[in-house]
């Protein structure tokens, strides 16, 4: 699932894992989950992560790599936030090459403007970490999670500062991954998901992914 920060990729990786019964790999999660856990990595990481610059390549890659190896990713999986740089897309397709798994890169164009309001509604319960967005996803109770009551808060990379830096991470390194995989003859499809609310952009997505099976 590939697109900028705030186009979407985490809801529709969860709503397409979910249809699909594969596992859902967020390299964003996994990183904030082994930050939170255990402080095994090193403190750098976590630093750049809060200021909006992303993981290092090498750590990023061997954290996929293992987590591909789990029995359960045999059938197939959702990657959500990988790969983020040319480096990660080398990485990835000679492993995919490698095995002779099959892609599709979803990609989910959103205009600037919607990317900004998306990402200064965007809140998330503590507990659960349920995302919500005020503007288009807004909890039933204000500013209280639908699961558990928790009351809800803005991610630490959600500040504006941060923000920005994120968009120009994205603009720096990753839009080139599109451009790499495009040229490079993999198969990426475009998903207008800018306007409509997010079960709409998934049903472009199941069609996509149903043609690819029969591909
Ligand atoms: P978003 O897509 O909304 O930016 P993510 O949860 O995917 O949020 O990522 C949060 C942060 O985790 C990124 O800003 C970056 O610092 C780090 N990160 C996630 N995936 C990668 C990756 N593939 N390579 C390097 N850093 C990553």
């Amino acid at each position: 699932m590939f697109g900028s920060p705030g186009s979407g990729k985490g809801t529709q990786a969860k709503l397409l894992t979910r249809r699909l019964g594969i596992p859902h790999i967020s390299t964003g999660d996994m990183l904030r989950e082994r930050i939170r856990l255990d402080g095994e990595l090193p403190a750098e990481v976590g630093t750049a992560m809060h200021s909006g610059a992303l993981a290092p390549d090498q750590l990023v890659n061997r954290m996929v790599e293992d987590r591909l190896g789990w029995a359960d990713a045999a059938a197939g999986f959702v990657l959500d936030g990988y790969p983020r740089t040319l480096a990660q897309a080398g990485e990835l397709c000679r492993w995919l090459d490698g095995r002779g798994v099959r892609e599709v890169v979803i990609y989910l164009a959103v205009d600037y403007n919607s990317i900004i309001a998306r990402l200064m509604g965007r809140r998330q319960c503590p507990r659960c970490g349920t995302l919500y967005n005020l503007v288009s996803q807004p909890p039933k109770v204000d500013m209280r999670c639908d699961r558990d009551g928790e009351a809800l808060v803005v991610r630490d990379d959600d500040s504006e500062t941060v923000i920005r830096e994120r968009l120009e991470a994205y603009e720096r390194q990753t839009r080139p991954v599109l451009e790499f995989l495009c040229r490079a003859g993999r198969r990426v499809e475009e998903v207008a998901a800018g306007a409509d609310p997010p079960e709409r952009v998934f049903e472009r997505i199941c069609g996509i992914v149903a043609n690819h099976d029969r591909a």
